[in-house]
């Protein structure tokens, strides 16, 4: 919804029979917190709300048809972690779906850092989401005259410090990764269904995340993080045309295996090659680097995370403590 009014969002426009004063709300306005923030503030639109009264329309559709783009970022000791690449695979993105971001990335970048000081936060997480707008229910995006840009900060612990010490557990699942050719997973797009039927089934199978597997058989990625394998002191993940999403931290990975003179390769490789690998590691924004010590019920390696993995969340740690875009200054 382009808000131009905040009393529009303020007050669910529901009407009321006067005998009937039990229908609820269209929208709970009396949400618990979701974002882990005290009095949090959610920018819609160039305004800010609580989160009781941010809401969009339901004609909007990013809701309806899953159509937009997001981007997930942190920030940690007041700055935000690559922002520029971010706001650059956005951009592409909606390049890619023909979306009109409705503000320069320079206005883009003062809404983001002024989202976050009005949640007085110094780290913590961004959810920055274009959707295509209001329409009406065809799915025709040039109903859509006006995207809408919502920006979330939260407060995030996605694993607990045990995952990291200790390794996730994967399993493949059947769910395949889409198709470039249907869906690319490299558009970030709200479009998430595919990813989300994954994640049920590493549910239903009790894994911490789940493997996905592109049409040939190869790995693509997980629901949200991408995959490394470590062999012979190699580092390899799959090519962005296995149908994995360009990650932010995948690239950091690639930074890091540079300054450890570690080869990092783009490959395609399936599951044996995990079964057979000296380590593994996941990476994401909001899961950072994770090591992966089973998968599909056997050990990787000696079922410990390994030391390669190890030293680069090490590295990893300390170029989040130390760089990114200041917030507050
Ligand atoms: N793959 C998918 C499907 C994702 O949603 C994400 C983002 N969480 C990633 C990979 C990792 O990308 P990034 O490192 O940029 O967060």
């Amino acid at each position: 919804m382009k808000t131009t009014d905040a009393t529009v969002l303020d007050e669910p426009k529901i009407r009321r029979r006067a005998t009937d004063e039990t229908i609820e709300p269209a929208i709970e306005s009396r949400l618990r917190p979701t974002t882990g923030v005290k009095e949090a503030k959610i920018y819609i639109d160039g305004k800010f709300y609580s989160e009781a009264n941010a809401k969009v329309s339901v004609f909007d559709h990013g809701l309806l048809y899953g159509d937009g783009i997001f981007e997930g970022i942190r920030f940690y000791n007041g700055r935000v972690f690559r922002l520029e690449q971010h706001l650059e695979r956005l951009w592409n993105s909606a390049r890619s779906i023909c979306l009109t971001i409705p503000m320069t990335r320079q206005e883009m970048t003062e809404a983001l850092l002024e989202t976050i000081r009005q949640n007085h936060l110094r780290d913590g997480y961004v959810r920055l989401v274009v959707t295509r707008g209001v329409g009406n229910l065809g799915l025709n995006p040039e109903q859509c005259k006006n995207p809408s840009v919502i920006i979330i900060v939260a407060t995030i612990a996605l694993y607990h410090e045990d995952f990291y010490r200790k390794g996730l557990s994967i399993v493949t699942v059947a769910t395949r990764r889409s198709n470039p050719a249907s869906l690319n997973p490299a558009v970030k797009s709200l479009n998430y269904l595919n990813n989300v039927m994954a994640r049920i089934e590493a549910n239903l199978a009790s894994a911490d995340e789940a493997l996905m597997l592109n049409d040939a058989g190869n790995v693509a990625e997980c629901t949200a993080d991408n995959v490394f394998i470590i062999k012979h002191g190699q580092i390899f993940t799959p090519p962005i045309t296995a149908g994995a999403l360009q990650g932010i931290t995948r690239s950091v990975v690639f930074e890091i295996g540079g300054e450890f003179d570690i080869k990092v390769i783009e490959a395609d490789f399936t599951r044996h090659d995990i079964f057979v690998a000296d380590e593994c590691f996941l990476t994401g924004t909001a899961a950072e680097i994770v090591p992966v010590v089973k998968a599909d019920g056997r050990l990787i390696g000696n079922g410990k995370p390994g030391p390669i993995t190890t030293r680069i969340i090490a590295r990893f740690r300390e170029m989040t403590h130390k760089t990114g875009t200041p917030i507050f200054d």
